[in-house]
């Protein structure tokens, strides 16, 4: 039998948690997210002193040493009150932290894993280009062999922190022939340091969500990259790449299901403050409806990323459970937050109440880190038998307690 109920560890951290984003961020995140402005020094810091940025990497490598489902827990609370922080946790901790543990050598473990899950180092992960999303095989950047190092070129986009983070993880083609046949086994996975030659970044102006956080581009002219940052063997890149999307997916599950739970208690609260045809309008059933709609998708969103960290502390593999959670609470998010709009009336197409605010930092989750489309052809393609997951030759460590 399996059990529901969240240890007391699990339980202190949620509040812990939750009661920083109240102090420190819901405060000024309607002035920060209309100013476009990343509220660095105050953000990571305290995402560091709480212990976050190292949240479930072992003590040994710098980290907290809390379970998977911890992650979860944060990813949610954080969340709730913004979705630039839950970014945060997605790309530092899921997306590049816990793919050094599971693919770096002990000397990438001690030069950037350990500092990163400190919170001295910020860390990113970029696959997407201009003309590369949801097809990775389109990616256009090369690292050619020159001595003991790897020459980088290409340009990376749509990049979480990409103008924030000290070190990211980089896939390119290492085999040009490979890239040719758009043979993914020609990739490779680095990590490239914003203090290297060449490299340079920039934000992303025009972007209409998750205003409060950083998302950019970056190039590398001819960055030269140490043989030992290349993560994994030559050729492991796409694999490695894959990889770190199951545990950021895990975050991006984790993190809607608590946005669909704000779009839930704000429009609980509405529904019994404002009057329309003498009653309060949660006694309207239609208003009914689509809050009883919220705490389902909650519900049914928080049940699936749970099973998803459980299969992770036991070291199972967790792609298509991740897969399927990172697909249902995303779309369900959008839904709670266009609802969440609905229910607030015209005071909802305005920034005076936070729901304009989740409407458009929703739909980014339904875009990165697998479409929807893509989630959808791959849970099909697992039913229909046209893909199964193949065992890896480094998988994320089950949890041990510290
Ligand atoms: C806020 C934000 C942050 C991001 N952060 C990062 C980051 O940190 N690192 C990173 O590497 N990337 C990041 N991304 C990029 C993100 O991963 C890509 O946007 C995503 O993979 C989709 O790629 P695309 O935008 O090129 O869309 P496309 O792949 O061009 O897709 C366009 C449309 O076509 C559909 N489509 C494409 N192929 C198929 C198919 N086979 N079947 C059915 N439909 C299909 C898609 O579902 C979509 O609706 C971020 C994106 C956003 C919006």
């Amino acid at each position: 039998m399996i059990g529901f109920d969240l240890t007391d560890e699990h339980r202190l951290l949620e509040q812990t948690v939750r009661e920083w984003a109240a102090r420190e961020v819901a405060p000024h995140i309607r002035e920060h997210d209309r100013q476009h402005f990343f509220d660095r020094e105050r953000i990571l810091p305290g995402l560091k002193a709480l212990g976050l940025l190292g949240i479930c990497v072992p003590q040994e490598h710098g980290g907290a040493g809390m379970d998977y489902v911890s992650l979860g827990i944060a990813s949610e609370e954080l969340e709730y009150v913004d979705t630039s922080l839950r970014v945060i946790m997605s790309v530092h901790v899921g997306l590049n932290c816990l793919t050094l543990l599971a693919w770096g050598t002990d000397d990438q473990k001690k030069r950037y894993l350990v500092p990163q899950a400190q919170g001295d180092k910020l860390a990113g992960y970029g696959l997407t280009e201009p003309g590369a999303g949801s097809d990775a095989r389109a990616i256009q950047t090369t690292a050619v062999k020159k001595g003991d190092r790897y020459v980088l070129n290409g340009e990376k986009t749509w990049i979480s922190l990409a103008d924030v983070a000290d070190n990211f993880l980089v896939i390119a083609w290492t085999d040009l022939q490979k890239k040719q046949q758009r043979d993914p086994s020609g990739m490779s996975a680095f990590v490239v340091e914003r203090s290297f030659k060449g490299f340079s970044s920039g934000p992303l102006k025009e972007k209409w969500g998750i205003l409060a956080g950083n998302t950019g581009y970056f190039v590398m002219d001819g960055v030269e990259v140490p043989e030992e940052n290349m993560v994994g063997r030559p050729g492991e890149g796409f694999k490695i790449a894959m990889f770190a999307l199951d545990q950021g997916r895990f975050t991006v599950a984790a993190g809607a299901t608590g946005l669909i739970r704000a779009c839930r208690d704000a429009s609980v609260r509405y529904a019994k403050e404002r009057q329309a045809f003498g009653v309060e309008i949660g006694q309207h059933q239609l208003v009914k409806q689509m809050i009883a709609q919220m705490e389902s998708d909650y519900q049914a969103s928080r049940l699936l990323w749970l099973r998803s960290g459980w299969l992770k502390n036991e070291g199972r593999r967790n792609t298509k459970e991740t897969g399927l959670a990172k697909w249902f609470s995303t779309v369900a998010s959008e839904r709670a937050a266009g609802d969440a709009v609905q229910i607030h009336g015209a005071n909802g197409y305005s920034d005076e109440y936070p729901v304009g605010r989740f409407f458009r930092n929703c739909k980014g989750a339904v875009i990165y880190e697998g479409t929807r489309e893509i989630h959808t052809v791959m849970q099909a393609d697992y039913l229909l038998g046209y893909r199964s997951d193949r065992p890896s030759r480094c998988e994320l460590p089950r949890w041990q307690p510290s």
